[in-house]
């Protein structure tokens, strides 16, 4: 676990050429970690990890100084889709899904952006029904017809489809009740630990972040205030107290 395979530098971003959303943020993710990233709400988590897609254009948004590497190389200014051939594989918030898409056809269309074929489909969709036994019962139903945490679990499958080298989940416990937001992040810990894919995870629901990750950052106010071992981090209410919002 000790080689970094993700890396941002002092990086700054803005929207709209006004608005500035982070001020210099500095984060190490290592080969095989489970990292998580952690603030409170609008701290810049989300627009940290656009960034590292290079989504920010998408939303009138841009990096305004600092680099991003992947595997050592600049990546800060390649296009979303060269990340995920690169395998840098975002699930972003909000899901995203096609609600009149099956979920078994919303999964292939994460391995047909790869452009995949039949055997790699399959292994695929194996992977991803063995990690969340709940989407094979529902591999039939229309997406938009499921629950909030089968649809979670859906964009989190479909992600997997691109195969990741390193997946970037934004709030995958947005939204959900405790004991799917536990189904989850077990899956994710499982995933990680099994397979040895390479997780950051940004969270305001600190508590479950850190009880699965191995490292975490915290974000305040679009700068980078702490980073430590996770177990570290997890014993310290002062933290939550001053920079998570009490999460
Ligand atoms: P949350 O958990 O609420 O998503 P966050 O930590 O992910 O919070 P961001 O969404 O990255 O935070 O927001 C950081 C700052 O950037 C906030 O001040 C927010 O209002 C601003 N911001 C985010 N998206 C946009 C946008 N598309 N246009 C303008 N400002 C934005």
């Amino acid at each position: 676990m000790s080689d970094v395979i993700l890396e941002f530098e002092d990086v700054a971003a803005s929207y709209n050429g006004a608005i500035a959303a982070l001020h210099g943020v500095s984060l190490t993710v290592r080969s095989g970690e489970f990292a998580a990233l952690l603030g409170a709400n609008g701290a810049g988590k989300t627009t940290l990890l656009k960034a590292a897609s290079n989504l920010l254009p998408a939303e009138r948004g841009r990096i305004t100084r600092g680099h991003i590497r992947f595997r050592g190389q600049d990546v800060t200014s390649a296009s979303p889709d060269a990340h995920i051939r690169k395998g840098l594989v975002p699930v972003l918030e909000g899901r995203r899904l096609f609600k009149s898409l099956t979920i078994e056809e919303n999964l292939v269309t994460g391995a047909v952006g790869r452009g995949f074929g039949r055997a790699r489909i399959a292994a695929g969709l194996e992977q991803v029904y063995a990690l969340f036994p709940r989407l094979a019962t529902r591999r039939r139903s229309v997406a938009g017809l499921t629950s909030g945490g089968e649809q979670q679990m859906a964009a989190i499958g479909r992600g997997l489809m691109a195969a990741p080298e390193v997946f970037v989940l934004d709030e995958p416990s947005m939204g959900l009740a405790p004991l799917v937001v536990a189904e989850i992040f077990e899956a994710l810990s499982r995933l990680n630990r099994e397979t040895g894919l390479t997780l950051l995870v940004a969270e305001q629901n600190s508590s479950v972040a850190l009880k699965h990750a191995h490292h975490a950052t915290v974000i305040e106010n679009g700068r980078s205030v702490l980073c430590g071992p996770a177990a570290e981090l997890a014993g310290r209410e002062d933290i939550k107290a001053s920079y998570l919002g009490g999460a």
